[in-house]
């Protein structure tokens, strides 16, 4: 693979280009875009595409664990009844009536009223 070319350099040469392009044109606005984009990104400390992609997945690795925590401790979800005593409906372990979270594991709780 070439070296890779800096994320200024690309701006650069894309602001060049749309310089010697007729600017009523698609593809002239399409340069545009792009040239946002990376300027957006280098704006957030991204010199190098690299550094872009391990921020994007970065990112992806916190919308899931954001979304697992808002699982648990947001979103409420019944208990079950059973033999005559409450249980956490994540981990199954038994709970008091009307507590909000479970104490075991956490979990939010949602008795349905
Ligand atoms: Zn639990």
């Amino acid at each position: 693979m070439p070296d890779q070319m800096p994320v200024k350099d690309v701006i650069a040469e894309l602001s060049e280009l749309h310089k010697a392009m007729d600017a009523r044109t698609k593809k002239a606005e399409a340069v545009v875009e792009a040239i946002r984009i990376l300027a957006a990104m280098l704006g957030e400390g991204c010199t190098d595409f690299d550094t872009v992609l391990d921020i994007l997945k970065d990112y992806e690795g916190l919308v899931k664990q954001y979304q697992g925590l808002h699982r648990r401790f947001e979103m409420t979800e019944k208990p079950t009844y059973k033999d005559g005593v409450w249980h956490c409906p994540a981990c199954n372990s038994r709970i008091q009536p009307n507590h909000s979270y479970c104490h075991r594991c956490g979990k939010r709780v949602g008795w349905g009223r």
